[in-house]
């Protein structure tokens, strides 16, 4: 693809992947046993491999390491960590000012970013947009918007869900270990519904959508009340959860569910959001329009941004001085945004989303065909993942596996991410600006690691 090099900026680094020395090698290890003393243990990196730069499809580490990026920083470099847009648009910005707070001053390239998210966003009618520093303050920001346009306090989230650290976004969390074991106690008013997960739904996969809807109508009408339901809050395709695809048609009934009786619809676009998935929106694929929707990690190429969009009569219902913050919408991260949209126009980044998605499904399909650790397959566009069980066919999820797959793919240089309730999921998230040679090599190093690790398991 010719248009992905020409991405690759800044430090022009080589296109290659390289192993120098053990993982993590001796610079990376002193820098590790210097961060024990100065950092907390509740913080811990996938990779522990300490940066010198990144850049295409890369990640340069301080032993001169070069590992193929299929992380993204967790889906936040979807144009690349060091697209010409971006990082010039950032820089120039740098030099005029860094920060007024909108509350205080506000600046233009703030409104020229809700711009950009009223136009693009599938929300129904007139739209207004609030800036934000993180996903979990966005998702913290739709609930408050939600309960003060509707009077109501309730906030239904589903199973394998993940919205951030937050009190409140760890509550509407799902998994325990890490994420909330011994935080508690939980913010209020949280219910969870059974998600519409294919692979795993006890009635097989056909059943799941019908049986999943009728679930979450169940649990509005018998046990929260839809008068005491603000809003429905879901991701399009979860993230942390496992880049569980909902079956189709459920996120459609999800919004028929909403709408018949007055609940708002809030769909966490975070993770899947800013043409990751192949469309500027995930659930822009089932048709879905929200009333409010949440963005941050790829809306600015790296630099903190989050958003809220939503329909102008619920997000015009938080009376004055009823939002905002500090740093929100700061001018170096809003201009970082407008060169993300740049860069996805200019570079049609949505059809290459889609070529990685081709490429990464087509790839791993063959691979669990002829393994059957890989119980399953899934995602959209950049955005995939593979499951692993044990290999009897009851889909037992298979963890240390799992864990020893991504270990040996770090070995041989490879960044890959796991995700998932059980700690089974193998995601792959790399950046736009990946070339298919790397992309390819970097399967290919993940289908020998496969065949090695369960070879050695059984
Ligand atoms: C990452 C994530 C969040 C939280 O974002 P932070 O910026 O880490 O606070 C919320 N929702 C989803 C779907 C995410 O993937």
């Amino acid at each position: 693809m010719s248009g992905a090099s020409r991405l690759v900026g800044g430090p022009e680094l080589p296109q290659v992947r390289r192993v120098v020395s053990e993982i993590p090698g001796p610079r990376s290890r002193e820098l590790l046993a210097r961060q024990r003393t100065l950092v907390p243990a509740g913080l811990r990196a996938a990779l522990p491999v300490f940066v010198e730069a990144v850049g295409g499809g890369v990640i340069v580490d301080a032993d001169g390491n070069s590992f193929i990026d299929f992380g993204s920083g967790i889906a936040v470099t979807t144009v690349g960590n060091s697209a010409a847009a971006v990082t010039e648009r950032a820089a120039a910005q740098l030099h005029r000012f860094t920060h007024t707070c909108f509350l205080v001053n506000p600046y233009e390239s703030y409104l020229d970013v809700c711009e950009k998210l009223n136009e693009l966003a599938p929300v129904p009618g007139e739209k207004r947009t609030i800036l934000v520093n993180s996903g979990a303050e966005a998702v913290e920001n739709a609930v408050k918007i939600a309960r003060a346009a509707t009077g109501r306090p309730g906030i239904v989230v589903f199973d394998h869900a993940f919205h951030g650290r937050t009190l409140l976004t760890m509550s509407l969390t799902a998994k325990n270990k890490p994420y909330k074991q011994g935080f508690g106690p939980f913010a209020p008013e949280v219910h969870r519904a059974p998600m519409a997960y294919p692979y795993r739904w006890p009635t097989g996969p056909e059943n799941c959508a019908e049986e999943a809807a009728q679930a979450l109508a169940d649990l509005l009408d018998r046990q929260v009340g839809a008068e005491n339901a603000a809003a429905v809050l879901v991701e399009p395709i979860q993230g942390e959860g496992g880049i569980v695809v909902p079956a189709p048609g459920f996120l459609s009934k999800v919004a028929t569910i909403c709408r018949a009786r007055g609940i708002l619809l809030i769909v966490d676009e975070i993770q899947a959001g800013i043409a990751r998935t192949g469309r500027m929106f995930a659930c822009e694929h089932e048709g879905v329009q929200p009333d409010l929707i949440t963005t941050a990690k790829g809306l600015a190429g790296g630099l903190p941004l989050g958003a809220v969009t939503g329909r102008a009569e619920l997000m015009d219902a938080v009376p004055t001085g009823g939002l905002g913050g500090t740093y929100s919408g700061n001018p170096v991260a809003c201009e970082a945004a407008l060169g993300v949209f740049e860069e996805i126009e200019t570079h049609d980044l949505m059809e290459r989303a889609r070529e990685i998605g081709d490429t990464m499904l087509e790839h791993l399909g063959v691979l669990g065909d002829t393994h059957p650790v890989i119980g399953d397959v899934r995602g959209r566009g950049a955005m995939v993942a593979i499951e692993l069980v044990e290999p009897d066919g009851e889909r037992f999820p298979a963890p240390d596996l799992t864990a020893r797959v991504a270990r040996r793919c770090h070995e041989n240089g490879l960044l890959v991410l796991t995700a998932g309730s059980y700690g089974n999921v193998l995601r792959f998230l790399p950046p736009l600006s990946i070339s298919d040679d790397l992309l390819e090599e970097g399967l290919s190093i993940l289908g020998e690691a496969i065949t090695k690790e369960s070879a050695s398991a059984a």
